[in-house]
Protein backbone atom coordinates (compact mmCIF):
# COMPACT_ATOMS: atom_id res chain seq x y z
CA UNK A 1 0.00 0.00 0.00
CA UNK A 2 1.58 3.32 -0.88
CA UNK A 3 1.16 6.43 1.19
CA UNK A 4 2.20 8.44 -0.96
CA UNK A 5 -0.04 10.88 -2.25
CA UNK A 6 1.12 12.58 -5.33
CA UNK A 7 0.18 15.84 -6.70
CA UNK A 8 -0.27 17.68 -3.23
CA UNK A 9 2.19 20.64 -2.77
CA UNK A 10 5.44 19.88 -1.44
CA UNK A 11 6.93 22.48 0.53
CA UNK A 12 4.08 22.96 2.69
CA UNK A 13 1.59 20.26 4.24
CA UNK A 14 -1.97 21.90 4.00
CA UNK A 15 -4.62 21.61 5.46
CA UNK A 16 -6.07 19.59 1.94
CA UNK A 17 -2.95 17.26 2.88
CA UNK A 18 -3.77 16.75 6.33
CA UNK A 19 -7.51 15.92 5.63
CA UNK A 20 -6.05 13.50 3.13
CA UNK A 21 -3.41 12.04 5.51
CA UNK A 22 -5.98 11.75 7.97
CA UNK A 23 -8.38 9.43 5.71
CA UNK A 24 -5.35 7.24 4.77
CA UNK A 25 -5.52 3.50 6.11
CA UNK A 26 -4.69 3.95 9.79
CA UNK A 27 -2.19 1.01 10.37
CA UNK A 28 -0.77 -1.07 7.26
CA UNK A 29 -2.35 -4.10 7.67
CA UNK A 30 0.89 -5.74 7.11
CA UNK A 31 2.17 -4.49 10.62
CA UNK A 32 -0.67 -6.03 12.28
CA UNK A 33 -1.90 -9.02 10.40
CA UNK A 34 0.80 -10.55 8.25
CA UNK A 35 2.05 -13.45 10.61
CA UNK A 36 1.23 -16.94 9.73
CA UNK A 37 -0.72 -18.63 12.62
CA UNK A 38 0.48 -21.95 13.35
CA UNK A 39 -1.16 -25.07 14.87
CA UNK A 40 1.70 -25.26 17.27
CA UNK A 41 4.10 -22.94 19.17
CA UNK A 42 4.06 -19.28 19.15
CA UNK A 43 1.36 -18.08 17.33
CA UNK A 44 1.10 -14.34 16.10
CA UNK A 45 -2.25 -14.81 14.39
CA UNK A 46 -5.87 -12.81 15.46
CA UNK A 47 -8.75 -14.77 15.28
CA UNK A 48 -11.70 -13.59 13.59
CA UNK A 49 -13.07 -11.81 16.30
CA UNK A 50 -9.74 -10.12 16.79
CA UNK A 51 -10.13 -9.10 13.37
CA UNK A 52 -13.21 -7.63 13.45
CA UNK A 53 -12.66 -5.71 16.30
CA UNK A 54 -9.46 -4.00 14.88
CA UNK A 55 -11.11 -3.42 12.17
CA UNK A 56 -14.35 -1.68 13.74
CA UNK A 57 -11.65 0.34 15.83
CA UNK A 58 -9.53 1.36 13.26
CA UNK A 59 -12.81 2.27 10.91
CA UNK A 60 -14.00 4.55 14.01
CA UNK A 61 -10.61 6.27 14.51
CA UNK A 62 -10.88 7.25 10.73
CA UNK A 63 -14.28 8.60 11.28
CA UNK A 64 -14.87 10.05 14.44
CA UNK A 65 -11.53 10.75 16.58
CA UNK A 66 -9.09 12.01 13.41
CA UNK A 67 -11.47 14.55 11.72
CA UNK A 68 -11.59 16.21 15.58
CA UNK A 69 -8.76 15.70 17.30
CA UNK A 70 -6.68 18.89 16.24
CA UNK A 71 -9.73 20.96 17.49
CA UNK A 72 -10.06 19.24 20.88
CA UNK A 73 -6.36 19.25 21.38
CA UNK A 74 -5.95 23.01 20.54
CA UNK A 75 -10.14 23.82 22.99
CA UNK A 76 -9.05 21.28 25.34
CA UNK A 77 -13.23 20.64 25.02
CA UNK A 78 -13.81 17.14 26.45
CA UNK A 79 -14.88 14.66 23.69
CA UNK A 80 -18.16 13.59 25.05
CA UNK A 81 -19.41 13.28 21.56
CA UNK A 82 -16.82 11.12 20.78
CA UNK A 83 -17.23 8.88 23.77
CA UNK A 84 -20.44 8.63 22.87
CA UNK A 85 -20.27 7.06 19.71
CA UNK A 86 -17.26 5.11 21.18
CA UNK A 87 -19.99 3.52 23.80
CA UNK A 88 -22.52 3.06 21.06
CA UNK A 89 -19.76 0.88 18.71
CA UNK A 90 -18.78 -1.35 21.60
CA UNK A 91 -15.52 0.45 21.83
CA UNK A 92 -15.43 1.39 25.58
CA UNK A 93 -15.91 -0.63 29.08
CA UNK A 94 -14.99 -3.56 26.81
CA UNK A 95 -13.56 -6.06 29.39
CA UNK A 96 -17.20 -5.57 31.19
CA UNK A 97 -18.27 -9.79 31.36
CA UNK A 98 -21.04 -10.47 29.43
CA UNK A 99 -23.06 -11.25 32.55
CA UNK A 100 -22.91 -7.52 33.76
CA UNK A 101 -24.00 -6.02 30.21
CA UNK A 102 -20.75 -6.09 28.72
CA UNK A 103 -18.73 -7.75 25.96
CA UNK A 104 -16.26 -9.43 28.17
CA UNK A 105 -13.49 -9.39 25.54
CA UNK A 106 -10.18 -10.29 27.24
CA UNK A 107 -6.84 -7.69 27.38
CA UNK A 108 -6.13 -8.91 23.86
CA UNK A 109 -8.41 -7.60 21.95
CA UNK A 110 -8.87 -4.13 24.25
CA UNK A 111 -5.33 -3.39 23.31
CA UNK A 112 -5.86 -3.73 19.27
CA UNK A 113 -8.51 -1.19 19.97
CA UNK A 114 -6.58 0.43 22.13
CA UNK A 115 -3.90 1.08 19.74
CA UNK A 116 -6.11 2.29 16.98
CA UNK A 117 -7.89 4.67 19.22
CA UNK A 118 -4.69 6.56 20.27
CA UNK A 119 -3.46 6.71 16.78
CA UNK A 120 -6.34 8.99 16.03
CA UNK A 121 -5.32 11.04 19.61
CA UNK A 122 -4.07 9.62 22.57
CA UNK A 123 -6.22 12.48 24.39
CA UNK A 124 -9.45 11.02 23.48
CA UNK A 125 -8.19 7.45 23.64
CA UNK A 126 -7.10 8.51 27.79
CA UNK A 127 -10.52 9.92 28.10
CA UNK A 128 -11.77 6.14 27.01
CA UNK A 129 -8.98 4.13 28.65
CA UNK A 130 -9.61 5.81 32.22
CA UNK A 131 -12.88 3.81 32.24
CA UNK A 132 -11.05 1.07 32.20
CA UNK A 133 -8.66 2.09 34.84
CA UNK A 134 -11.21 2.24 37.33
CA UNK A 135 -13.34 -0.58 36.52
CA UNK A 136 -10.42 -2.78 36.50
CA UNK A 137 -10.21 -2.62 40.33
CA UNK A 138 -13.81 -4.08 40.50
CA UNK A 139 -13.06 -6.37 38.55
CA UNK A 140 -10.62 -7.78 40.38
CA UNK A 141 -12.19 -7.44 43.98
CA UNK A 142 -15.79 -6.49 43.98
CA UNK A 143 -18.46 -8.66 44.95
CA UNK A 144 -21.16 -9.45 42.39
CA UNK A 145 -23.60 -7.30 43.66
CA UNK A 146 -21.15 -4.33 43.58
CA UNK A 147 -20.11 -5.49 39.74
CA UNK A 148 -23.69 -5.44 38.47
CA UNK A 149 -24.32 -2.07 39.85
CA UNK A 150 -21.50 0.07 38.95
CA UNK A 151 -20.41 -2.09 35.85
CA UNK A 152 -23.28 -2.82 34.86
CA UNK A 153 -24.42 0.89 34.74
CA UNK A 154 -21.76 1.73 32.71
CA UNK A 155 -22.85 -1.00 29.56
CA UNK A 156 -26.24 1.04 29.65
CA UNK A 157 -25.42 4.74 28.56
CA UNK A 158 -22.30 6.61 28.49
CA UNK A 159 -20.73 7.30 31.70
CA UNK A 160 -17.11 8.06 33.07
CA UNK A 161 -15.37 6.63 35.93
CA UNK A 162 -12.46 7.55 37.58
CA UNK A 163 -9.31 5.86 39.21
CA UNK A 164 -8.39 7.73 42.46
CA UNK A 165 -4.97 6.65 44.16
CA UNK A 166 -2.42 9.55 43.69
CA UNK A 167 -2.42 12.52 45.93
CA UNK A 168 -0.66 15.54 46.43
CA UNK A 169 1.95 14.22 48.60
CA UNK A 170 2.02 10.14 47.09
CA UNK A 171 2.03 9.25 43.16
CA UNK A 172 5.04 6.76 42.56
CA UNK A 173 5.00 5.95 46.69
CA UNK A 174 1.28 4.63 46.95
CA UNK A 175 1.48 3.18 50.37
CA UNK A 176 1.99 6.26 52.01
CA UNK A 177 -0.84 7.98 50.91
CA UNK A 178 -2.97 9.63 53.55
CA UNK A 179 -6.57 9.84 52.03
CA UNK A 180 -8.28 8.54 55.31
CA UNK A 181 -11.54 6.23 55.60
CA UNK A 182 -12.73 5.67 59.41
CA UNK A 183 -16.12 3.23 60.46
CA UNK A 184 -18.64 4.97 61.97
CA UNK A 185 -21.33 2.61 62.49
CA UNK A 186 -22.42 0.63 59.15
CA UNK A 187 -20.90 3.62 57.31
CA UNK A 188 -17.26 4.78 56.15
CA UNK A 189 -16.07 8.09 56.44
CA UNK A 190 -13.88 9.27 53.89
CA UNK A 191 -11.53 12.19 53.96
CA UNK A 192 -8.49 13.48 52.02
CA UNK A 193 -7.06 15.03 48.78
CA UNK A 194 -6.65 13.08 45.14
CA UNK A 195 -4.17 14.26 42.46
CA UNK A 196 -4.10 14.46 38.58
CA UNK A 197 -7.74 12.11 38.40
CA UNK A 198 -7.75 11.29 34.76
CA UNK A 199 -12.38 11.87 33.91
CA UNK A 200 -12.36 13.43 37.38
CA UNK A 201 -14.28 16.43 36.47
CA UNK A 202 -17.25 14.04 34.69
CA UNK A 203 -17.57 10.59 36.41
CA UNK A 204 -20.79 9.41 37.75
CA UNK A 205 -18.09 7.35 39.89
CA UNK A 206 -14.74 7.01 41.68
CA UNK A 207 -12.54 4.03 42.85
CA UNK A 208 -10.94 4.99 45.90
CA UNK A 209 -7.92 3.67 47.81
CA UNK A 210 -7.67 5.56 51.53
CA UNK A 211 -6.21 4.58 54.78
CA UNK A 212 -8.34 2.71 57.03
CA UNK A 213 -5.43 0.82 59.49
CA UNK A 214 -3.72 4.18 61.13
CA UNK A 215 -1.47 1.81 63.26
CA UNK A 216 -0.02 0.48 60.28
CA UNK A 217 2.53 2.33 57.59
CA UNK A 218 2.43 -0.93 55.15
CA UNK A 219 -0.20 -1.72 52.31
CA UNK A 220 -2.30 -3.71 54.62
CA UNK A 221 -3.43 -0.73 56.14
CA UNK A 222 -5.12 0.46 52.79
CA UNK A 223 -8.49 -0.28 51.35
CA UNK A 224 -10.50 0.36 48.17
CA UNK A 225 -13.71 1.92 47.49
CA UNK A 226 -16.00 2.59 44.98
CA UNK A 227 -17.55 6.16 45.94
CA UNK A 228 -20.52 7.30 43.96
CA UNK A 229 -19.71 10.49 42.18
CA UNK A 230 -22.76 12.78 43.42
CA UNK A 231 -22.09 11.91 46.97
CA UNK A 232 -22.09 14.89 49.07
CA UNK A 233 -18.86 16.05 50.17
CA UNK A 234 -17.28 15.51 46.73
CA UNK A 235 -15.42 18.71 45.61
CA UNK A 236 -13.99 18.76 42.00
CA UNK A 237 -10.89 20.37 41.03
CA UNK A 238 -10.14 23.16 38.23
CA UNK A 239 -9.56 21.29 35.10
CA UNK A 240 -5.74 21.36 34.76
CA UNK A 241 -3.89 22.35 31.84
CA UNK A 242 -1.69 19.50 30.65
CA UNK A 243 1.03 20.09 28.08
CA UNK A 244 -0.42 16.72 26.03
CA UNK A 245 -3.47 14.83 25.91
CA UNK A 246 -4.78 18.46 26.38
CA UNK A 247 -8.40 17.47 26.03
CA UNK A 248 -8.17 14.69 28.59
CA UNK A 249 -9.80 15.88 31.44
CA UNK A 250 -7.26 15.64 34.64
CA UNK A 251 -8.71 17.05 38.26
CA UNK A 252 -7.86 17.42 41.97
CA UNK A 253 -10.60 15.59 43.60
CA UNK A 254 -11.50 16.71 47.46
CA UNK A 255 -13.14 13.86 49.63
CA UNK A 256 -14.47 16.06 52.97
CA UNK A 257 -16.67 13.86 55.06
CA UNK A 258 -17.78 11.45 52.45
CA UNK A 259 -20.49 8.72 53.56
CA UNK A 260 -20.03 5.34 51.91
CA UNK A 261 -21.91 2.45 52.58
CA UNK A 262 -20.31 -1.00 54.30
CA UNK A 263 -21.02 -2.87 50.74
CA UNK A 264 -18.78 -0.51 48.88
CA UNK A 265 -16.17 -2.01 50.23
CA UNK A 266 -13.75 -4.10 47.52
CA UNK A 267 -12.97 -7.12 49.21
CA UNK A 268 -12.24 -6.54 52.91
CA UNK A 269 -10.59 -3.50 54.64
CA UNK A 270 -6.22 -4.10 54.23
CA UNK A 271 -6.88 -5.46 50.47
CA UNK A 272 -6.95 -1.95 48.85
CA UNK A 273 -2.71 -2.05 47.64
CA UNK A 274 -3.77 -5.95 46.46
CA UNK A 275 -6.36 -4.08 44.14
CA UNK A 276 -5.00 -1.10 43.01
CA UNK A 277 -1.93 -3.11 42.00
CA UNK A 278 -3.87 -5.88 40.73
CA UNK A 279 -5.62 -3.84 37.98
CA UNK A 280 -2.83 -3.05 36.45
CA UNK A 281 -2.12 -6.14 35.23
CA UNK A 282 -5.23 -5.55 33.00
CA UNK A 283 -4.96 -1.63 32.18
CA UNK A 284 -0.77 -1.50 31.64
CA UNK A 285 -0.78 -3.37 28.73
CA UNK A 286 -3.92 -1.62 27.36
CA UNK A 287 -1.61 1.76 27.92
CA UNK A 288 1.43 0.08 26.38
CA UNK A 289 -1.05 -0.09 23.41
CA UNK A 290 -1.60 3.15 23.40
CA UNK A 291 1.81 4.24 23.69
CA UNK A 292 2.10 1.81 20.78
CA UNK A 293 -0.25 3.30 18.62
CA UNK A 294 1.39 6.67 19.86
CA UNK A 295 4.53 5.56 18.36
CA UNK A 296 3.18 4.34 14.80
CA UNK A 297 0.93 7.54 13.81
CA UNK A 298 4.69 9.35 14.43
CA UNK A 299 6.40 6.51 11.98
CA UNK A 300 3.39 7.13 9.49
CA UNK A 301 3.27 10.91 9.73
CA UNK A 302 7.33 10.71 9.68
CA UNK A 303 7.59 8.02 6.65
CA UNK A 304 4.83 9.99 4.57
CA UNK A 305 6.75 13.45 4.86
CA UNK A 306 10.30 11.67 4.10
CA UNK A 307 8.60 10.30 0.57
CA UNK A 308 7.28 13.70 0.06
CA UNK A 309 9.92 16.15 0.99
CA UNK A 310 12.89 16.58 -1.46
CA UNK A 311 16.09 18.35 -0.68
CA UNK A 312 19.50 18.15 -2.89
CA UNK A 313 17.24 16.52 -5.79
CA UNK A 314 15.76 13.42 -4.10
CA UNK A 315 13.41 12.84 -1.61
CA UNK A 316 14.35 12.72 1.92
CA UNK A 317 13.79 8.89 2.51
CA UNK A 318 16.50 8.44 -0.49
CA UNK A 319 19.09 9.90 2.32
CA UNK A 320 20.43 6.93 4.45
CA UNK A 321 20.29 9.11 7.49
CA UNK A 322 16.69 9.46 7.46
CA UNK A 323 15.93 6.36 5.87
CA UNK A 324 17.77 5.02 9.18
CA UNK A 325 15.70 6.92 11.68
CA UNK A 326 12.66 5.40 9.96
CA UNK A 327 14.21 2.20 10.57
CA UNK A 328 14.80 3.10 14.26
CA UNK A 329 11.46 3.67 14.25
CA UNK A 330 9.87 1.07 12.63
CA UNK A 331 12.01 -1.38 15.21
CA UNK A 332 10.70 0.40 17.97
CA UNK A 333 7.14 -0.37 16.94
CA UNK A 334 7.50 -3.48 16.05
CA UNK A 335 8.92 -4.53 19.50
CA UNK A 336 6.76 -2.44 21.50
CA UNK A 337 3.78 -4.04 19.60
CA UNK A 338 4.78 -7.83 20.24
CA UNK A 339 5.40 -7.34 24.10
CA UNK A 340 2.30 -5.66 24.35
CA UNK A 341 0.75 -8.64 22.61
CA UNK A 342 2.87 -10.88 24.93
CA UNK A 343 1.57 -9.55 28.31
CA UNK A 344 -1.80 -9.09 27.33
CA UNK A 345 -2.03 -12.41 26.34
CA UNK A 346 -0.43 -13.75 29.11
CA UNK A 347 -3.64 -12.23 31.15
CA UNK A 348 -6.29 -13.77 28.65
CA UNK A 349 -4.47 -16.99 29.49
CA UNK A 350 -4.93 -16.72 33.05
CA UNK A 351 -0.81 -16.34 33.13
CA UNK A 352 1.23 -13.61 35.95
CA UNK A 353 2.04 -10.96 33.84
CA UNK A 354 3.49 -8.17 36.02
CA UNK A 355 6.92 -8.55 34.73
CA UNK A 356 5.64 -8.56 30.86
CA UNK A 357 3.10 -5.95 31.85
CA UNK A 358 5.84 -3.89 33.17
CA UNK A 359 7.97 -4.33 30.56
CA UNK A 360 5.63 -3.62 27.46
CA UNK A 361 4.49 -0.51 29.38
CA UNK A 362 8.20 0.98 29.85
CA UNK A 363 9.61 0.00 26.06
CA UNK A 364 6.49 1.06 24.34
CA UNK A 365 6.24 4.76 26.63
CA UNK A 366 9.77 4.77 25.09
CA UNK A 367 8.82 4.41 21.95
CA UNK A 368 6.10 6.97 22.03
CA UNK A 369 8.59 9.41 23.16
CA UNK A 370 12.07 8.63 20.82
CA UNK A 371 9.52 7.98 17.88
CA UNK A 372 7.46 11.69 18.56
CA UNK A 373 10.86 12.91 19.03
CA UNK A 374 12.08 11.40 15.45
CA UNK A 375 9.32 12.35 13.82
CA UNK A 376 9.73 16.25 14.35
CA UNK A 377 13.06 15.48 13.38
CA UNK A 378 12.22 14.41 10.13
CA UNK A 379 9.64 16.73 9.21
CA UNK A 380 12.50 19.47 9.96
CA UNK A 381 11.41 22.78 10.81
CA UNK A 382 7.93 21.95 9.99
CA UNK A 383 7.75 19.53 13.12
CA UNK A 384 8.36 22.46 15.38
CA UNK A 385 4.68 24.12 13.82
CA UNK A 386 1.30 23.60 15.10
CA UNK A 387 0.04 23.06 12.08
CA UNK A 388 2.19 19.64 11.48
CA UNK A 389 0.65 16.34 12.94
CA UNK A 390 3.80 15.58 14.74
CA UNK A 391 3.94 18.60 17.22
CA UNK A 392 0.90 17.17 19.11
CA UNK A 393 2.09 13.79 19.03
CA UNK A 394 5.59 15.35 20.76
CA UNK A 395 3.33 17.07 23.39
CA UNK A 396 1.45 13.99 23.41
CA UNK A 397 3.95 11.33 24.54
CA UNK A 398 5.37 12.19 27.05
CA UNK A 399 2.46 11.60 29.26
CA UNK A 400 3.63 7.42 29.02
CA UNK A 401 6.81 7.60 30.66
CA UNK A 402 4.29 9.02 33.85
CA UNK A 403 0.70 8.01 34.34
CA UNK A 404 0.21 3.80 35.53
CA UNK A 405 3.81 3.89 37.23
CA UNK A 406 6.49 5.97 35.67
CA UNK A 407 8.81 4.21 33.66
CA UNK A 408 11.07 4.11 36.89
CA UNK A 409 8.67 2.10 39.11
CA UNK A 410 8.31 -0.48 35.84
CA UNK A 411 12.14 -1.06 36.15
CA UNK A 412 11.49 -1.47 39.85
CA UNK A 413 8.81 -4.15 39.48
CA UNK A 414 10.92 -5.58 36.24
CA UNK A 415 14.44 -5.77 38.87
CA UNK A 416 12.59 -7.16 41.59
CA UNK A 417 11.81 -9.60 39.52
CA UNK A 418 15.41 -10.09 37.81
CA UNK A 419 16.80 -10.36 41.59
CA UNK A 420 14.77 -13.23 42.58
CA UNK A 421 14.95 -14.99 39.14
CA UNK A 422 18.82 -15.11 39.74
CA UNK A 423 18.95 -15.47 43.50
CA UNK A 424 22.06 -17.79 43.72
C1 LIG B 1 -2.15 13.60 33.01
C2 LIG B 1 -2.09 12.71 34.20
C3 LIG B 1 -3.12 11.81 34.42
C4 LIG B 1 -3.10 11.00 35.56
N1 LIG B 1 -4.16 10.19 35.83
C5 LIG B 1 -4.24 9.55 37.04
C6 LIG B 1 -5.43 8.86 37.44
O1 LIG B 1 -6.42 8.78 36.71
N2 LIG B 1 -5.46 8.30 38.68
C7 LIG B 1 -4.40 8.35 39.55
O2 LIG B 1 -4.50 7.82 40.65
N3 LIG B 1 -3.24 8.99 39.17
C8 LIG B 1 -3.15 9.59 37.96
N4 LIG B 1 -2.01 10.28 37.59
C9 LIG B 1 -0.88 10.31 38.52
C10 LIG B 1 0.33 9.53 38.05
O3 LIG B 1 0.08 8.15 38.11
C11 LIG B 1 1.50 9.97 38.92
O4 LIG B 1 1.83 11.30 38.54
C12 LIG B 1 2.70 9.07 38.79
O5 LIG B 1 2.43 7.81 39.35
C13 LIG B 1 3.95 9.65 39.46
O6 LIG B 1 3.68 10.10 40.75
P1 LIG B 1 4.15 11.58 41.20
O7 LIG B 1 3.62 12.53 40.19
O8 LIG B 1 3.72 11.76 42.59
O9 LIG B 1 5.70 11.56 41.08
P2 LIG B 1 6.71 11.07 42.24
O10 LIG B 1 6.25 9.79 42.79
O11 LIG B 1 6.94 12.19 43.17
O12 LIG B 1 8.03 10.81 41.39
C14 LIG B 1 8.90 11.86 40.97
C15 LIG B 1 10.07 11.22 40.21
O13 LIG B 1 10.79 10.33 41.08
C16 LIG B 1 10.83 9.02 40.52
N5 LIG B 1 10.72 8.04 41.62
C17 LIG B 1 9.84 8.03 42.63
N6 LIG B 1 10.06 6.99 43.45
C18 LIG B 1 11.10 6.31 42.93
C19 LIG B 1 11.82 5.13 43.32
N7 LIG B 1 11.47 4.41 44.39
N8 LIG B 1 12.87 4.75 42.56
C20 LIG B 1 13.22 5.45 41.47
N9 LIG B 1 12.59 6.57 41.06
C21 LIG B 1 11.55 7.00 41.77
C22 LIG B 1 9.63 8.95 39.60
O14 LIG B 1 9.81 7.97 38.58
C23 LIG B 1 9.61 10.37 39.03
O15 LIG B 1 10.53 10.47 38.00
C24 LIG B 1 -2.00 11.05 36.45
C25 LIG B 1 -0.95 11.94 36.19
C26 LIG B 1 -1.00 12.78 35.11
C27 LIG B 1 0.10 13.77 34.91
Amino acid sequence: MSLFRAGLPRAVPSSSRMALRAAAPIVPRRNITSFESSTSGPSFGLTEDQEAYLELARRFTQDEIIPVARHHDETMEYPWEVIKKAHAAGLVNTHIPEKFGGLGLGVLPGALISEQLAYGCSGIQTAIEANGLAEAPLLVSASEETKAKYLGRMTEEPLVAAYCVTEPGAGSDVANISTRAEKKGDKWILNGTKMWITNGGHANWYFVLAKTDPNSTGSKALTGFVVDGDSAGITKGKKEVNMGQRCSDTRMITFEDVEVPEENVLGKPGDGFKTAMGAFDITRPLIAAAATGLAQRALTEAATWAHERKTMGKPIIQHQAIAFILADMAMDVESSRNLTWKSAWMKDSGKRNSYYASIAKCMASRAAVSNANLAVQVFGGMGFNTESPVEKLYRDAKIYEIYEGTSQIQRLIVSRFVEDAYKP
